[in-house]
């Protein structure tokens, strides 16, 4: 087993105060999430409803979980109960639903848009443009039980440090449009969610405020 304590207290020592850590354990044992745990993280992402269901079931009940993938809407009920945070919505069909279950629930979901600025052909994320579009028609505004906690995004998996870096930079511009003219007077609308193991020291520099990483805390996965 990889030193799960090890490697996230390094992780931990590269994130200057503000940033939070999501420990994506997505396809790792729940040894391996006992093992962060035991180091006191306590925010874990997943992306697949299944594998998430049967380790809330199994691992102690003061883990926070973010939800980090493609979420189909048929889906929703079921991770509905106890998930903290859907960091990747990407539509209005899918937030309405989000905020159908967890009236349900009597609960409030904190969720992130996600945007889509890789160059990389990806079905998910919304443009800029289509962001602006989702915001201007207003009907998030009347759902009560989604609180919309900022933006999450995936920058291009390439080497060339400097295509990241500017694909973030966007990001994080981007969020400042946002901010001002939908949330100004919403202290919730804080988070700006990217860096993955390979990027979040890029990211971090970026203004990140919640990196997503996985193999550099636990190894590669096993699919
Ligand atoms: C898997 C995944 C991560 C973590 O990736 P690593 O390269 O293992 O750190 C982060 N964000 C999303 C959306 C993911 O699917």
């Amino acid at each position: 087993m990889y030193d799960v304590k090890e490697n996230l207290r390094k992780v931990l020592g590269d994130l200057p105060a503000g940033v939070k850590l999501v420990a994506i354990s997505k396809f790792h044992p729940n040894e391996y999430i006992m093992a962060a745990y035991e180091e006191g993280q306590r925010v874990f992402g997943e992306s697949h409803e299944q594998e998430l269901r049967q380790k809330v079931e199994s691992l102690p009940k003061d883990i926070e979980w973010h939800f980090i993938g493609h979420l189909q809407t048929n889906k929703v009920k079921y991770i509905a109960p106890y998930i903290q945070m859907v960091e990747a919505v990407d539509s209005l069909k899918l937030l309405k639903e989000i905020d159908k279950q967890a009236a349900k629930n009597n609960r409030v979901i904190k969720v992130l848009l996600e945007l889509h600025i890789a160059e990389e052909e990806t079905k998910y994320g919304l443009t800029f443009e289509a962001c602006r579009e989702l915001l201007d028609g207003g009907e998030w505004r009347s759902l009560e039980h989604v609180q919309i906690c900022g933006l999450m995004m995936m920058a291009s998996y390439v080497d060339d440090e400097n295509q990241i870096r500017s694909e973030m930079k966007s990001a994080a511009d981007f969020f400042d449009e946002v901010k001002e003219k939908y949330f100004k007077d919403d202290d919730a609308f804080c988070e700006r969610s990217w860096g993955m193991s390979h990027d979040y020291p890029i990211a971090v520099e970026c203004r990140s405020t919640m990196v997503r990483v996985g193999t550099t805390i636990f190894g590669p996965r096993v699919y």
